[in-house]
């Protein structure tokens, strides 16, 4: 996709706040525990390699990405050191991901005897059971089955390492636990059943590292608390150290008018003047990732906070000012302007979403700057 230079949005990346929240998730781990950081989606909009770089220099000692290009692409950026893709991976590319020295997950052993004749057997595929206790997405449900895996890895030693095994919470962003305890036991009698623990056993994403003492893992998989986020929304206020949100997404006013009362304002002309009014274009839209349900969600300008008026268009929407601005003028869409901050939550909260969706939501059109 085409990236717009030639226009003032962008979504500003803090690089120091990518670093302290890493640093403060690793001074956390208990000895031997290892902290990987998750970068899948554009780590959550926030730029692949850019991200993966910056968790690497402030201590991830590994990376996990959600499909196998993604950690294709940190190899060509020439990023080096464990990767670990999460979802499933076609059984046609695993040559590729043992060639690239990336992990894999199984979830079952037909992926397994399929992917087994998709490897040269040149080079082992780094294998990472994936075990579902109770989040219902994938992983292995069967503990004979498990097994099985194990073995048939244990015949192929040409062909498979078993790297590790792992799981998922459903809740480990709630105050209930219920669930949460009785996914760490069904993973905990996964691992028993091995002949042995794999180098990896892991089941901690963010929540779970901020919020619980869980099943003895040696790694951490570090999501959203990487962009200063918290997991739970606001569920959860409390956590062992304080997040730093990374990212703020400004643009401009490419046009400012006074209009008279009864003046309409965009599609379906579902918005009309009420009086003599001040209406500023601000170009971004749906198509960035700026969604058509923010209609009456508030930006700032000049420590003003300015209703969006009238439908979010593709690439841009319009707002109430308080008085004329000239062109140019900085519009605050997520971050702080004066004394006044929308935070990702806040945008997430009007749209009746969660702050991960929003990030992930940003299309490449709108560029990441990176500052320190
Ligand atoms: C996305 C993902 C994570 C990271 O979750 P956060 O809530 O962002 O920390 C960890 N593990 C798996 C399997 C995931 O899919």
């Amino acid at each position: 996709m085409v990236v717009a230079l030639h226009r003032p949005t962008k979504a500003i990346v803090r690089r120091s706040a990518i670093k302290h929240n890493v640093a403060a998730a690793c001074a956390q781990l208990k000895a031997g525990t290892e902290l990987f950081a998750v970068v899948k989606a554009n780590a959550y909009g926030h730029g692949l390699v850019e991200v993966a770089k910056l968790t690497r220099a402030a201590g991830a000692t590994g990376l996990c990405v959600a499909v196998l290009d993604e950690a294709l692409e940190l190899r060509r950026a020439g990023i080096t050191g464990p990767i670990l893709v999460l979802g499933i991976v076609d059984p046609e590319a695993v040559q590729l991901a043992a060639d690239n020295d990336i992990a894999v997950p199984v979830a079952e052993n037909s992926w397994l005897h399929a992917a087994s004749q998709n490897l040269t057997g040149t080079k082992p595929l780094r294998v990472h059971l994936a075990t579902d206790t109770g989040m219902g997405r994938i992983g292995f449900t069967d503990t004979a089955e498990l097994q099985q895996a194990a073995a048939f890895m244990q015949d192929e030693p040409a062909k498979f390492t078993l790297a590790g095994i792992f799981t998922h919470f459903a809740t480990a962003d709630e105050v209930d636990d219920t669930q949460f305890k009785a996914q760490c036991a069904r993973f905990n009698e996964f691992v028993a059943a091995l002949p042995q623990r794999p180098r990896y056993v892991h089941v901690a994403n963010t929540a779970t590292s901020l919020w619980h003492d869980a099943c003895h893992g040696n790694m951490v998989r570090f999501g959203v608390g990487i962009y200063g986020l918290n997991p739970s929304g606001r569920t959860i206020a409390h956590t062992p150290y304080a997040l730093e949100p990374a990212m703020r997404i400004e643009s401009a006013l490419v046009m400012c008018k006074h209009v008279p009362a009864g003046t309409t304002v965009s599609y379906g002309a579902t918005y009309v003047s009420a009086e003599d009014e001040f209406i500023g274009t601000v170009p971004m839209g749906y198509a960035d990732g700026w969604l058509r349900r923010m209609q009456g969600a508030t930006v700032l300008v000049d420590g003003h906070r300015c209703p969006i008026v009238g439908r979010v268009c593709m690439d841009q929407f319009m707002i109430r000012l308080p008085h004329a601005y000239p062109r140019g003028t900085k519009v605050t869409l997520v971050g702080r302007d004066g004394d006044d901050e929308i935070t990702l939550q806040d945008v997430a909260d009007f749209a009746g979403t969660i702050h991960y969706e929003i990030a992930c939501c940003l299309s490449e059109r709108v560029p990441r700057v990176y500052v320190d």
